[in-house]
């Protein structure tokens, strides 16, 4: 990886040598978003007279105006020209956010679109850090790392509580247009799936396959995404790979695939079934969006969301799971996901697929909606399926949930042993 040397004018030290630090809650000044208050963020492609370059605008409080300990919102809005520059790197650029705030010695960032978390640490306020200095950093990082497709950029960042709810409007509605392009293409239908090795820098052994119909579990990576940042950044974190030879098609383990695994980890994990947690599944590096985690008792699995706090009948909260599982290894019977690959037609389908799903925050109910729904009529589980699935309100531990899947005759009770 070059590391390029750039001057961004912000009071505190910016690198890639502060990517993995953390920023506790205790040793933040402010926070943002992460299910505590509205939060986005959005790279747009404009046209030429729209993006005054370099201009950085704050709509709402400064860092000045909030007290410390507080939570408020934060929209991250960054608007790009580019001759080169084309729509479907718009999600890409995006992602690259998430890298370059956490660049900034006392910034934290985590998660992704309208998921994302901010903290802002009382070292960074006390050097006299700015909201402002967010664009400062992402103005300087993007023009310098992707000079050939950005020719002006502006930013703006928005605290307002009013002004955020009408402008995240904006980002939801970019978001499921490029959701939807998409939807239709298939794992079988392309050649080529590419990796992608971003999470390297926190957890150097993982790596991800991102495929039409399996987000990267950042669920920031479409294929979509990985193919653009490719054809952006040709030796860049997405390669293409294509399959090769077929080694078991039902648990979903090729040759080639293999092969990238074990250079890309380090010559840690040899094979990967792409197609199962149960045995050689892939590996989850610490910023997945949710967890899956088998349910022996049920004959089922659960997942639990960053966003969801609470205990789960796994027996481990969100931070537990990730603690135990993140890092970059392969654990069966558990796996770090993307929210979305929860309504893919290919979500675990050597285990029985969405049929095995057996409780779930009502958080991430709610969140897929029609979704989840869709995808559970496709699988020929009937639209009712969701009501079928527990959640915290039906209980948090196995003892309690059986009853109800017995009483609503949830599938995964009659289906084969999960191990
Ligand atoms: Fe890439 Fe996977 Fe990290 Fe997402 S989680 S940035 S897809 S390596
Ligand atoms: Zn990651």
């Amino acid at each position: 990886i070059k590391i390029k040397i750039v001057d961004i004018p912000v009071p505190i030290t910016i690198g890639p040598a502060f990517e993995g630090e953390t920023i506790r809650k205790k040793d933040a000044h402010v926070e943002f978003g992460g299910g505590r208050s509205t939060s986005f963020e959005l790279v747009r492609m404009c046209e030429a007279d729209e993006v005054e370059d370099g201009k950085i605008q704050v709509i709402g409080p400064e860092i000045d105006e909030m007290p410390e300990g507080s939570v408020f919102p934060l929209g991250v809005m960054v608007d790009v020209y580019g001759r080169k520059m084309q729509e479907d790197f718009e999600g890409v650029l995006e992602r690259r956010i998430h890298y370059f705030v956490n660049y900034g010695e006392g910034l934290w960032h985590v998660a992704q679109r309208n998921m994302m978390w901010v903290r802002i640490g009382k070292n960074a306020k006390e050097l006299g850090f700015k909201i402002k200095d967010i664009g400062e950093i992402l103005i300087a990082k993007f023009k310098s790392d992707y000079p050939a497709i950005i020719d002006r950029v502006q930013v703006t960042l928005v605290t307002d509580k009013d002004v955020i709810e009408e402008k995240i409007k904006l980002a939801i509605a970019k978001y499921s247009a490029r959701d939807a392009r998409l939807k239709g293409l298939t794992d079988e239908a392309v050649e080529t799936w590419y990796t992608c090795t971003l999470c390297q820098s926190f957890a150097p052994n993982h790596v991800c396959i991102v495929t039409p119909e399996h987000v990267g579990l950042c669920g920031a990576v479409s294929w979509l995404d990985a193919k653009a940042s490719n054809e952006i950044t040709p030796t860049g974190p997405n390669q293409p790979v294509t399959k090769g030879d077929c080694i078991d098609p039902v648990k979903g383990q090729w040759q080639n695939l293999n092969e990238f695994f074990y250079s890309g980890s380090n010559r840690t994990i040899e094979k990967v079934n792409f197609y199962t947690m149960m045995e050689d599944p892939m590996t989850s590096c610490g910023c997945f969006e949710a967890i899956m985690a088998i349910l022996p008792l049920c004959n089922g699995v659960m997942l639990t969301t960053r966003e969801h706090t609470g205990d789960t009948p796994c027996g481990m909260t969100f931070s537990a799971l990730a603690g135990t599982c993140g890092g970059g290894v392969q654990t069966p019977g558990f796996m770090g996901m993307g929210r979305r690959y929860l309504c893919s037609a290919k979500f675990i389908p050597a285990d029985g697929g969405l049929a095995r799903v057996v409780w779930m925050p009502k958080e991430l109910k709610e969140f897929l909606g029609q979704d989840l729904i869709d995808a559970a009529v496709a699988a020929g589980l009937g639209a009712d399926f969701v009501d079928k699935i527990a959640d915290e309100t039906v209980g948090t531990d196995e003892e309690a949930i059986l009853p109800f899947l017995e009483e609503k005759q949830h599938p995964a009770i009659t289906m084969d042993p999960m191990m």
